[in-house]
């Protein structure tokens, strides 16, 4: 029996964490998408900079309907074929090793901390504990990744949170060095921070947090959930910075919106998830990593990888042009297909005006925080859409603006 649902049903039956647009989408094709009532929009968000290949890629559309027909799913007691495929591709085209797979980016991480840990207690005793992330950074809402992550009210009420934890400034070495110790067995870092606002790792940074993880002998951790899969225009963009990590997590545009996640890691670091010291039901199910394997094909080939390039450059012209006009951002930037996009002062808190501004005029966009409006389209977002999208943008803007003037 098909029961009648609503935008009404959700404030019935669903806990109240989220706080969903009155919009139902029910289709999606390339970086269009329709709702119930037939109204079209652009989509400049990909999900959360999920959908890198675009809704219903008929490639991946083929993929999981073919491995769907064939095996769904084996407890970890067994191999699969899929998985193997995968972690074979991931090794070769990355500083990896050995992967570890989850079904999200928080798990992923959880599994890259849990490392982190076990390493430090393997080599150098149990003293060696202490993680150092950064303010701002997110990594997930499990409880040691919240913890991990640097924004206080994702952990406000749900103390007492794991321990060993430290936080400084990103991008601020002085700050780290400060920090860092013989007790320091992980520094973890996005190389662009996403949800924290779209904030690029200066280079030099990354260079120097390198070396102080190597004289303290502190795995360095990149969570590329967001960065990752061909979204900055490389695979992963640890390639852009010229520093590799020691261990690696991707999800996010990993599965194009299938649940997948994965922990990438150097010989050593992975010896120390030795048999029966983490795990996971679901992780590295043939589904998901059939899917995977079909995203990491289509992605990492210089069409897709420079179109990624050339599209950046088109939605900066863009969001430059709209700018002009309007006056309304004090900052673009970004790696890729990550902007973000900084109001003005005088707007100041309200990027998420332009986010609601945005869907009334028939366009999906994101906001990282309460000042920076965030897109992540797909990567291969055909130019006709980005112009239209633009189009649409610009009248939110002027929507925007307008309310604010009333
Ligand atoms: C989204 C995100 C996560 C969390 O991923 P989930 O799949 O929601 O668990 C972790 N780290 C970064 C950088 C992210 O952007």
């Amino acid at each position: 029996m098909t029961q009648q649902v609503t935008r009404a049903t959700f404030d019935e039956v669903m806990v109240p964490n989220y706080a969903p647009s009155e919009i139902i989408p029910v289709r999606g094709e390339g970086s269009r998408v329709w709702d119930k009532e037939g109204k079209e929009y652009v989509d400049f968000a990909g999900g959360i900079a999920v959908t890198a290949l675009g809704h219903s890629h008929p490639t991946l559309v083929n993929v999981m309907r073919e491995q769907a027909g064939q095996l769904w799913h084996l407890a970890n007691v067994m191999t699969n074929e899929p998985a193997l495929r995968l972690a074979k591709k991931l090794t070769e085209k990355t500083f990896a090793d050995r992967v570890f797979f989850a079904n999200s980016g928080g798990e992923a991480n959880e599994a890259a901390f849990k490392l982190a840990r076990r390493y430090a207690f393997d080599h150098f005793g149990p003293e060696k504990h202490e993680i150092i992330a950064f303010n701002k950074a997110f990594h997930g809402r499990t409880l040691f990744t919240v913890s991990v992550g640097g924004q206080a009210k994702y952990k406000e009420g749900f103390e007492p949170t794991p321990g060993g934890i430290a936080h400084c400034d990103y991008n601020d070495i002085a700050q780290l060095k400060a920090l860092i110790s013989d007790k320091t067995c992980a520094v973890v870092m996005e190389p662009i921070q996403g949800e924290g606002g779209i904030i690029p790792a200066d280079k030099e940074f990354a260079k120097q947090v390198r070396e102080l993880c190597d004289k303290y002998n502190a795995l360095l951790v990149f969570d590329e959930v967001q960065s990752g899969v061909g979204r900055t225009g490389t695979l992963y963009a640890y390639e852009q910075l010229g520093v590799t990590p020691d261990v690696l997590t991707t999800a996010k545009a990993l599965g194009n919106g299938f649940p997948v996640g994965a922990m990438l890691a150097t010989e050593a670091a992975a010896k120390s998830l030795a048999f029966g010291t983490h795990g996971s039901t679901y992780g590295g199910n043939p589904m998901a990593c059939a899917i995977a394997e079909a995203v990491i094909d289509i992605i990492d080939t210089p069409e897709v990888l420079s179109g990624v390039n050339k599209r950046h450059d088109l939605f900066f012209e863009g969001l430059k042009t709209i700018n002009a006009k309007h006056n309304v951002f004090k900052d673009i930037r970004g790696m890729g297909l990550l902007i973000g996009a900084e109001v003005v002062d005088s707007l100041s808190g309200k990027a998420a005006m332009f986010m609601k501004a945005a869907a009334e005029e028939g366009l999906f966009v994101l906001v990282a925080g309460p000042n920076v409006l965030r897109l992540a389209p797909s990567l291969i977002i055909p130019e006709t859409d980005i112009t239209e999208g633009l189009v649409r943008l610009e009248r939110a803007v002027i929507k925007v603006l307008a309310s604010e003037a009333a």
